[in-house]
This record gives C-alpha cells, structure tokens and sequence, in this order.
C-alpha cells in the first residue's frame, strides 16, 4: 500500500487543465520529489493534496484511505502535514520553545500552557529530540530563531511539522532562499529522518533533488511525464527535452 497516492487527479482553473490526470504512488518511507518546469503544476498539485484545493476530478489516498473531500486540518489529523515559512512568527521564541509548543497543540493542550514551566518538561524533551534528529545543536535549540541561519530557521518549519508526527510530509522548496552552502544540509537533515515519515520534496534545484531522491516524478503540462529513479530520469530523453535543456 502507497503511503500517498492520487489517481486521475486533475483540476481546471476555468478552460485552463493545470494537474492533468496526475497519478502518483509514494512508497512508505519513500524520498520522492517533484520536478518540472515553471508552471508544470507542482504548486497546484501540492495544493491538491494538502487540501488547499479541490480537484475537478480524480482522488488522493492517504494510507490507502480516500481523504479527497476532506479539509486541510483533517489531512493533517491523518497525518498529512507540509511545511509553511513560519519565521517570522516566533523570532522571540527559541526553536525548543516553538517546537515544544507544536508537540501541545498535537496533544491537543494549547489551551493550558499556562502551566508552571516545570510541567513542560515532557514536551521540551520531545522537542529538543526532534531538533538533534534535525541537527540542531543543543546551543541553536535555545537561540531566539531570529538569531539563527537561514537554514536552520527553514529546518525550524520542518521541525513544527514533524512535532504533529505525521506519516507523510510535503516539502515545497524548503531550501528556498537558502544560501547554497547551507541548503545541502536541510537537505540532508531531510534525508536522514526516520523512515517512519514519507517524504514528498518539490524542489527547483537540480542538484538537490538528485542528492535527496530516491524516485523522481516528473511534472510537464500538468501531466506526468516520466517517473523512476534518479538515474533514468537524468538519460530520459523527453524529460532532458523539456526540462533540462536537451
Ligand atoms: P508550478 O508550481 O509547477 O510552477 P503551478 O501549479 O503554479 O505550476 O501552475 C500551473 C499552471 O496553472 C500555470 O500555468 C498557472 O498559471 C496556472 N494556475 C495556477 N493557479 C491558478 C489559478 N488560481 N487560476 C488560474 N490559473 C492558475
């Protein structure tokens, strides 16, 4: 069984077929990503399954269970999470604090953080464990975030998902705006998490995406035009075509 998949999935913007009969199947634990060029679809397809948008047509399965007409947050309750650039919401708040405050609100306890500091132990544990999965060094745990790389405050979003501990991750560009001696590393944190969460990676940067993937599907006029393994995907010859320049 796929840990996501969609079948058929297509969705018009009026006369306009941006996702084209997109059919994808992640393997459990897989590094996949989406490539293909600017306008091919990946944004709206990432929307697609996230449950930003609704498709005209087709369905998403996550676990093998038809999640299609479900909100966003129920998505997120299956176990469904992707990233958003969340920086600039917590520069005060250290990457433990943030990260302890996204493992309440899985629990489901935002409501009683007003309890005395001692009680948040547990969840600062669980946090400062995530973050060295992530990296993070235990002084970058207690930094204001604002005080931090580039990098690592990107590393920070991925690590605010992972607190709901999801199944599958949708990462759309997470090293954007990176310096390119740093996005190998969120990169590479990205590539080392357990095998326990599904990667799905969109990412512009080719050499990125050939270092992290372990399957590559290829998006071209919002329908797939070739799927595989790093490897053939770079000798295809339709994808060096339209793609990577011939
Ligand atoms: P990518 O992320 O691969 O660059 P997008 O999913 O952003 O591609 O866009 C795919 C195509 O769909 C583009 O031609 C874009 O102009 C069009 N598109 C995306 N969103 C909308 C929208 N809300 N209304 C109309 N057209 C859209």
């Amino acid at each position: 069984m796929s840990a996501l998949a969609t079948e058929g999935l297509t969705r018009d913007f009026g006369g306009f077929r941006a996702v084209a009969d997109v059919s994808l199947a992640l393997a459990e634990g897989a590094r996949h990503a989406l490539i293909g060029p600017n306008g091919a679809g990946k944004t709206t397809l990432v929307n697609l399954l996230s449950g930003a948008l609704r498709p005209s047509a087709g369905r998403v399965l996550l676990g093998g269970a038809e999640i299609t007409a479900l909100p966003q947050h129920a998505r997120v309750k299956r176990g469904l999470a992707r990233t958003f650039q969340v920086n600039q919401l917590f520069p005060d708040l250290t990457p433990e604090g943030a990260v302890g405050l996204a493992v309440l609100e899985r629990q489901g306890l935002t409501g009683r953080w007003w309890r005395p500091a001692a009680a948040h132990a547990a969840e600062r544990e669980e946090a400062r464990a995530l973050l060295a999965g992530l990296r993070f060094s235990a002084a970058e745990m207690r930094a204001p975030t604002r005080s931090l790389p580039y990098g690592r405050q990107r590393l920070l979003e991925i690590a605010l998902a992972l607190a709901l501990r999801p199944r599958v991750l949708l990462l759309d560009e997470p090293a954007a705006g990176v310096p390119p001696g740093e996005s190998r590393a969120v990169l590479e944190a990205v590539a080392a998490l357990p095998r326990s969460v599904t990667v799905l990676l969109i990412e512009h940067d080719m050499d990125l995406v050939f270092r992290f993937a372990e399957r590559i599907t290829v998006l071209a006029q919002g329908a797939v035009l070739a799927e595989g393994p790093p490897a053939a995907i770079a000798r295809d010859p339709a994808v060096r075509a339209v793609y990577l320049g011939g």
